[in-house]
């Protein structure tokens, strides 16, 4: 299409990345499902190898798999974007680039479990150091500060206390020190909130949650601000070897398309589900950023297009009740995950976040009677009376 950098965000979801294909006039992106490209001849082979035009090997390239990485590199606002295995192959690739021997990260202290974990057991053998903070007030992120700090990593809204950090404020902290700054931006999806146009240098997402949205498919993506950026993670990425195959990418095209109306939907059933749960007697407390209750509402409605569909809350009686209610629920489905079509509902403490330990868990803000639900695109009336019903036997 042309012009794509000047459509809206529904057009740009549905058609960034995508092309009528030249040879059969195939619609949809063919799923390139081969693992090698013919040269036409050695001129050819070598001239691919010094880095024109030309696809050679599909873990260094392939045409479904670059389809999905210009979709979602335009969606961030980037130049360009790196798909990985899963998620967490993500989050490994941007380590893995900038971090070793003598080097420093700070970080969100609520960030996905094994975001978090990784660092804290992974990668001291290899000499890299790392801070956890609450970045909700970027003063935090400023103290932790040291010359060998290479990256700031942020997650917001953060996974599972739904706190939110101000990615402008700590863009110029991580870039006064002469960090990179990275978001993972998986929670508010690039339809709500774009940390690019906010200062950070690359943006990650699990492409399991939202961006994929059907439950079916583990997948993660980079996104990088600057070519320069890019190059570094592109062969660190090829080189470890956590890509993508064409089939999932595929399956990752397929789901993004309904990315926006996915998004709308759910926001707007979490909308109506927050503002019921928050005047229920049986909730203790809950944390949503649509809510004006939310300690930083405001923040979120000036860097976020919407609040998302994640929740969480406690329940009075605390961790017991919680179970109560997360052991009978009907129509949302006790498991971890979020961001698909349906209603998922977890306890952190004891699944997601199981490995953090118990002092730092309570630190982050994961209380024991933590429950997250990840609101879905049902029948709104289904959801809620499914909600009044376990909270009536909590
Ligand atoms: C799920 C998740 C990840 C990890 O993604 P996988 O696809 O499971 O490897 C990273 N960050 C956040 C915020 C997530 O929710």
């Amino acid at each position: 299409m042309k012009d794509i950098e000047k459509r809206g965000p529904m057009t740009r979801i549905i058609h960034a990345g995508q092309h009528v294909d030249p040879a059969t006039g195939a619609v949809s992106t063919p799923i390139y499902q081969t693992s090698t490209f013919a040269f036409r001849d050695a001129d050819h082979g070598a001239a691919c190898f010094r880095g024109e035009p030309g696809f050679k090997y599909t873990r260094l390239g392939n045409p479904t798999i670059e389809a999905l990485e210009t979709n979602i590199a335009n969606l961030e606002g980037g130049c360009g974007g790196l798909a990985a295995a899963t998620g967490m192959a993500a989050v490994n690739m941007v380590y893995l680039t900038f971090l070793g021997q003598g080097t420093h990260v700070a970080a969100t202290e609520s960030l996905y479990g094994p975001s978090r974990m990784v660092l804290e057991t992974e990668y001291p053998r290899f000499g890299v150091a790392s801070d956890f903070v609450d970045t909700a007030d970027p003063e935090n992120l400023a103290k932790v500060m040291r010359k060998e700090t290479k990256l700031v990593y942020l997650e917001t809204p953060a996974n599972p206390t739904l706190k939110l950090t101000d990615i402008k404020a700590c863009a110029e902290i991580a870039h006064g020190a002469g960090a990179l700054l990275v978001v993972d931006n998986t929670f508010a999806s690039p339809y709500l909130q774009n940390p690019l146009e906010l200062g950070a240098d690359i943006v990650l997402h699990s492409m399991t949650k939202f961006i994929n949205g059907h439950t079916d498919v583990v997948a993660g993506m980079v996104v990088a601000k600057d070519k320069a950026v890019l190059a570094r993670l592109r062969k660190v990425h090829t080189n470890f070897g956590g890509t993508m195959d064409p089939h999932q990418a595929w399956l990752v095209l397929r789901g993004v398309k309904t990315l926006g109306l996915r998004m709308e939907r759910a926001q707007e059933n979490a909308l109506k589900l927050a503002a019921f749960l928050e005047k229920h007697p049986k909730v203790d407390w809950i944390r949503y950023p649509g809510l004006e209750s939310h300690p930083q509402y405001a923040l979120g409605r000036r860097q976020m297009r919407g609040p998302g569909a994640v929740m969480s809350f406690g329940v009075k009686g605390g961790l017991e009740a919680g179970k109560t209610v997360i052991n009978n629920v009907q129509v949302a489905t006790l498991a971890v995950s979020l961001g698909g079509i349906e209603t998922l509902i977890e306890h952190p403490a004891s699944m997601t976040h199981a490995g953090v330990p118990l002092a730092e868990r309570l630190q982050a803000g994961i209380s024991d009677d933590l429950v997250r639900i990840a609101v879905g695109c049902e029948d709104y009336a289904d959801l809620e009376g499914d909600l009044a019903r376990v909270l009536d036997l909590a």
